[in-house]
């Protein structure tokens, strides 16, 4: 075959544009530049894709419409192969408004990424070819490397935030146990106790309270020192402690007097665990580290009492208070229940 001369080109050109434009007239489709150029590949046969379709259509005796020429256009003709650009963009564009949906919800205040997205979604509408979707996408990813590096940042500031935060309320935690802890003894001091009777009350219509006296305490500071009396006022906490049960609570009150609290607790119950911790502190021996001297036994008078309906904190303190003194008068080391 040889090569056809420009005047046969020209003279077949011509021949496939008559035809072309009579196909347009002929489907009543206006001969548009689209329109036509897509006719004219018909005729041409090229590209073949465009010749099978539409042959397909006169065969069937199926009318061609402006909106087949039209797709058949964008998908075959145009330059740049328009038809998958949309398709990349609209798929871009889903991508970038779930992002966009995400990011709004998930992190309000990273503005200036949802700002870039904003302008590549607005960008995507307006991109005719693959640079300026390249383009697109090389700002999109430089705006998500930022909005990462931004995040990345944030949640660093955040978690030492966290840590700081932990840190001031483990401190606040310390101070408060501190501030409601007898030193010398680890139980709870007088306002730790006021503090637990106060939240107890509202809920513990059951209530015992004991209070326990060490007897005759300046003569055992006096005879073997301050030092021996300290140890005598752990070795008794100590004992308060062993004889309660979880839900109980200890308080040093004063110098050598001890409150405890035995929520749900009726009267016999307190009584009995009165009792067994008076004869417990009786049977302590304890020896004079420095010189092995024998500490004389020492005893604890205690005083019981109930809580009594329509009575506040203070009154029940006072009847077990009461009831110690009566304690002391009697004679000391033994236990006194005001029913
Ligand atoms: P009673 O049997 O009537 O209770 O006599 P008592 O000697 O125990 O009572 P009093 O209240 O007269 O004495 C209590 C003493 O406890 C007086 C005080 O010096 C001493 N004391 C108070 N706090 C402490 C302390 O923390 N350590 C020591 N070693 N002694 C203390
Ligand atoms: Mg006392
Ligand atoms: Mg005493």
């Amino acid at each position: 075959m040889t090569e056809p001369t420009t005047a046969d080109a020209f003279l077949q050109a011509q021949e496939l544009a008559k035809r072309a434009l009579a196909l347009l007239i002929k489907s009543h489709i206006p001969p548009t530049p689209p329109h036509y150029a897509v006719s004219y590949a018909y005729f041409q046969g090229l590209p073949a894709e465009v010749h099978e379709i539409i042959q397909e259509y006169i065969h069937k005796g199926e009318a061609l419409t402006e909106a087949l020429l039209r797709t058949l256009y964008e998908r075959y003709l145009l330059p740049d192969g328009y038809e998958r650009i949309r398709s990349v963009r609209s798929d871009l564009e889903r991508l970038l408004k779930t992002l966009l949906k995400t990011l709004k919800t998930a992190d309000a205040g990273n503005q200036s990424f949802q700002q870039a997205l904003q302008a590549n979604i607005e960008a995507l509408a307006r991109a005719e070819d693959s640079i300026s979707l390249q383009e697109i996408a090389q700002s999109l990813l430089a705006a998500a490397q930022q909005a990462q590096a931004e995040q990345r940042k944030l949640a660093e500031e955040l978690d030492s935030a966290r840590e700081e935060l932990k840190k001031a309320q483990t401190e606040i935690e310390h101070h408060r146990r501190a501030a409601q802890t007898d030193p010398l003894t680890g139980l709870y001091n007088r306002r730790g106790l006021e503090q637990v009777l106060q939240e107890l009350w509202p809920t513990t219509p059951t209530l015992s309270m004991l209070v326990a006296d060490i007897d005759h305490f300046k003569k055992i500071n006096d005879t073997y020192g301050h030092q021996v009396g300290d140890v005598v006022i752990r070795q008794v906490a100590e004992t308060l402690r062993r004889t309660i049960r979880g839900e109980d609570y200890a308080a040093r009150y004063g110098g050598e007097e001890f409150v405890l609290l035995l929520p749900d607790t009726g009267l016999p119950g307190a009584a009995q665990v009165a009792e067994n911790i008076r004869a417990r502190v009786a049977k302590l021996r304890l020896v004079r580290k420095s010189d092995h001297l024998a500490i004389d036994a020492f005893t604890i008078s205690v005083g019981v009492a109930a809580r009594r309906s329509g009575e506040g904190p203070e009154d029940l303190f006072k009847r077990a208070d009461e009831a110690v003194y009566a304690s002391k008068r009697n004679g000391r080391n033994r236990v006194t229940v005001l029913e």
